[in-house]
């Protein structure tokens, strides 16, 4: 099947860590991009000033329109990003998840189709999938789900969403199950607020910006009692939603419109303790840290098989934790020289 890149995208939750590093890999491919960001947790500011940004959320049809209509004709692709993410946040505020996460999805899935976009991506997680049984087990796309969060169930719930959106058979869909998205790209930092993700809390706690780490439990069934996690650089990241959105695009240009899931991790698992070694080596000073009880909906091990994504899309995510730390701490501006 031929594969050209997809030349206008808009893109969803743009204004995020992710979102902001993805319009930059678009622009360089020459696509023409719009940003529809609600700006709740994203920065304007990480946007390249020459893409337009509608502000507004995607549950609300007057603001996806708006944004579709910011093209000259229909955009080939959407790929969405916006949502809630935090898995502890979800078990807060369960209502709020499948609000933003699955009503948001609906709602921009279903002005797409009506536009005639060719292709959706969505940001899904490995949250959807049933946490291992043995700690040395990978996780591909046949693997049970079964999640454990609001959060999880929230991501799965979108998944159906595209599944049955594909079923017209006029847009393809794709959800990349996100394993532990890290590192950095383009010069732009990764800045949550507030900020719940290991690698920067460990990073800034080390260099005193913030107070210690909490390391969300040590009673975990694997070899240092540690989570372990696959951490995945977000250079790769955007490699699989560029290279995914052009295989959607080219099947529904070739009359087979479906739905399809990868799982983008590299295949290595990382425990918490080897990410806080990683931090320590990187920035040549120890990360203040304190044991913590475990985190609501936090799993023992998450680790993705990642052959799919090496033979369909042709993405090989080699670049390693040390790297993924130094570009995080260098863009967090905490490594001299
Ligand atoms: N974690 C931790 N302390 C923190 C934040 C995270 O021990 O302050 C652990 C968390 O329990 C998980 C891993 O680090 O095992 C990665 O968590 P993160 O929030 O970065 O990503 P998630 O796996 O929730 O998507």
């Amino acid at each position: 099947m031929r594969t050209t890149s997809p030349s206008t995208v808009l893109v969803t939750g743009a204004a995020g860590y992710i979102g902001a590093t993805l319009v930059r890999r678009l622009l360089a491919d020459g696509a023409r991009v719009i940003a529809l960001d609600n700006l709740e947790r994203g920065h304007a500011e990480q946007l390249p000033r020459d893409v337009p940004l509608i502000v507004g959320d995607v549950r609300d049809p007057d603001s996806v329109r708006q944004a579709l209509g910011m093209f000259d004709r229909t955009p080939d692709a959407c790929i969405h990003l916006a949502g809630l993410i935090q898995v502890g946040e979800s078990t807060l505020f369960p209502q709020l998840y499948h609000d933003v996460n699955v009503v948001g999805t609906q709602v921009l899935a279903d002005l797409c189709l009506e536009a005639g976009v060719a292709a959706f991506v969505m940001a899904s997680s490995a949250a959807v999938l049933r946490p291992l049984q043995g700690v040395g087990d990978r996780l591909d796309e046949d693997a049970p789900v079964g999640p454990e969060s609001p959060y999880g169930s929230s991501k799965l719930a979108g998944e159906h969403t595209l599944r049955a959106a594909a079923q017209l058979g006029r847009m393809s869909t794709v959800a990349l199950r996100l394993f532990n998205v890290a590192g950095a790209a383009y010069g732009l930092a990764e800045r949550h607020d507030p900020e719940t993700h290991l690698i920067p809390l460990a990073l800034r706690a080390a260099a005193g910006e913030l107070p210690p780490l909490h390391v969300f439990g040590d009673d975990f069934p694997t070899p240092d009692r540690t989570c372990l996690r696959d951490y995945v650089h977000v250079r790769d990241v955007v490699e699989a939603f560029t290279r995914a959105a052009r295989l959607a695009v080219a099947q529904t240009a070739s009359g087979s419109a479906e739905f399809q899931v990868f799982h983008v991790g590299t295949g290595h698992g990382t425990s918490v303790n080897e990410v806080i070694a990683a931090c320590e080596l990187v920035l040549g000073k120890p990360v203040p840290r304190v044991v913590h009880g475990r985190r609501p909906g936090d799993v023992a091990a998450l680790v993705s098989d990642p052959s799919k994504l090496a033979q369909v899309l042709n993405i090989h995510p080699d670049r390693d934790l040390l790297r993924m730390v130094r570009d995080a701490a260098a863009t967090l501006g905490l490594l001299d020289g």
